[in-house]
């Protein structure tokens, strides 16, 4: 994860070596290239390519020698795609596009050698030419490519933080824990919200590296806040951590072991940080969360489920998994007041986790009156920007230490 995605190239410098093995293509930025090919012992041009192509792109398919060369005409800079990224995106693609890319590569593959075997040039040329893409596909693969590359340094270069947003124990007023909020600090675009590059990170598989940054940095705050927070401000346990996951942090199998590896290299007990997913993870992946969660909680970690109620599942569905709490969407909360039903829904969702022993967390509280009717059907903890927008570290120990309950009826 060191290596730069942009290479700048100086004229006459080979970025690519005919017969060589190569594990990245290039997407040429700015200048041009030369595509040059061995003909009785002499190099022989068959096409230059200028910004916006893609080159050598035949190592995001296998590691066979190079079929070309390719020599910078002029100062280059180009963008580079390890096979091991490509791979993660056609892993993470719809099995539709998935089953397209594969057919396409394997033609395209055939199509190469056959006009090696032909040792035509212009048959090469044209072999090469059908590898461009062109408009808005292009437009938007290099886009999801830069943010891509440019997510992984800000990895490495610590652009990315953790903000955390307070959850309240309404019926006592305590504080219960934080929720971390991941954001990146854009040197030029300032802070970027999640929205915009989980997704991105999702596609690509950076996600876990991120996820496991991002589960190290919790761990840190809790010891922080634990030392800092007044105990007489918490409820019966001292306050919670609780970080989001993907459906991509389940599927390489060891999801659990790599959670505990990261507590016990923190020294933090796992009763400190509580995992959250989403409902629609447990629908994509059922069996391997099932598994996973079950050893979460085995390690004594709590898991909520996120997003209650948006991913149409039932709570009887839910029940197979593991979970420790529920986490109501904020759509149901912000119509709680207009629609009579959504308040109905609220009471039942409640009600139903409560028999089936798990706790409930409400989202997006924006008001006094929604704190007062939850407090009221037994929810036992809220969260959103009527106690608190979520904030970095060092703003959190101080809203902790000026914690004034505020009164709810
Ligand atoms: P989420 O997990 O459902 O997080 C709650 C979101 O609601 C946060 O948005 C929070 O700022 C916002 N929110 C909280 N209270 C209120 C309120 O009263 N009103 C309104 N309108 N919004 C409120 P944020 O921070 O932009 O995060 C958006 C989503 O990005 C998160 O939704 C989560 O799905 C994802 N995300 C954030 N951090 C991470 C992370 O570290 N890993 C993963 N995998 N996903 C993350
Ligand atoms: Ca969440
Ligand atoms: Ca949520």
């Amino acid at each position: 994860m060191t290596r730069s995605a942009r290479k700048n190239i100086k004229k006459g410098d080979v970025l690519i070596r005919e017969g060589e093995r190569g594990d990245s293509a290039y997407i040429l930025e700015t200048g041009s290239v030369e595509i040059l090919i061995t003909r009785n012992g002499a190099l022989m041009q068959i096409g230059t390519r200028g910004p916006g192509s893609i080159i050598g792109e035949m190592a995001m398919i296998d590691d066979k020698p190079r079929t070309a060369t390719i020599r910078a005409l002029e100062d280059c800079a180009v963008l580079e795609i390890s096979r091991a990224d490509f791979a993660n995106r056609v892993e993470s693609a719809d099995p539709i596009v998935k089953m397209v890319m594969n057919v396409i590569m394997t033609r395209y593959r055939d199509m190469i050698s056959r006009s090696q075997f032909m040792q035509s040039p212009v048959h090469a040329m044209s072999a090469v030419e059908t590898a461009e893409n062109s408009g808005e596909m292009h437009d938007l693969a290099v886009n999801a490519i830069k943010i891509h590359n440019e997510l992984k340094t800000a990895l490495e270069k610590d652009e990315l933080v953790l903000y955390f947003q307070p959850i309240i124990s309404v019926q006592d007023m305590k504080i219960a824990g934080f929720e971390a909020l991941m954001r990146w600090q854009h040197p030029e675009r300032g802070l970027i919200p999640p929205g915009v590059f989980i997704p991105v990170a999702e596609e690509s598989g950076l996600i876990t590296d991120m996820s496991h940054w991002g589960l190290g940095v919790a761990c840190d705050a809790v010891k922080t806040l634990h030392a800092a927070i007044d105990p007489q401000l918490c409820g019966k346990h001292p306050p919670f951590i609780s970080v989001n996951f993907s459906v991509r942090d389940f599927s390489d199998g060891d999801f659990a072991e790599q959670v505990s590896a990261v507590l016990r290299a923190k020294g933090v007990s796992p009763a400190h940080i509580h995992l959250e997913i989403t409902e629609s993870l447990l629908m994509e992946e059922p069996e391997a969360a099932k598994l996973a969660l079950e050893k979460c909680r085995a390690l004594g970690t709590s898991v909520s489920i996120d997003d209650f109620g948006t991913g149409y599942s039932s709570l009887s569905y839910l029940h197979h998994f593991p979970i420790s709490t529920l986490k109501i969407d904020q759509s149901f909360v912000r119509s709680m007041n207009s629609d009579p039903s959504s308040k109905v829904l609220v009471k039942s969702i409640i009600g139903l986790a409560h028999s089936m022993n798990m706790k409930v967390i409400a989202e997006g509280i924006e008001g006094a009156d929604e704190a007062a009717i939850l407090k009221k059907m037994g929810c036992e903890e809220c969260q959103g920007y009527w106690f608190a927008k979520p904030m970095p570290l060092e703003d959190a120990l101080t809203f902790v230490k000026n914690w004034a309950p505020p009164k709810v009826a």
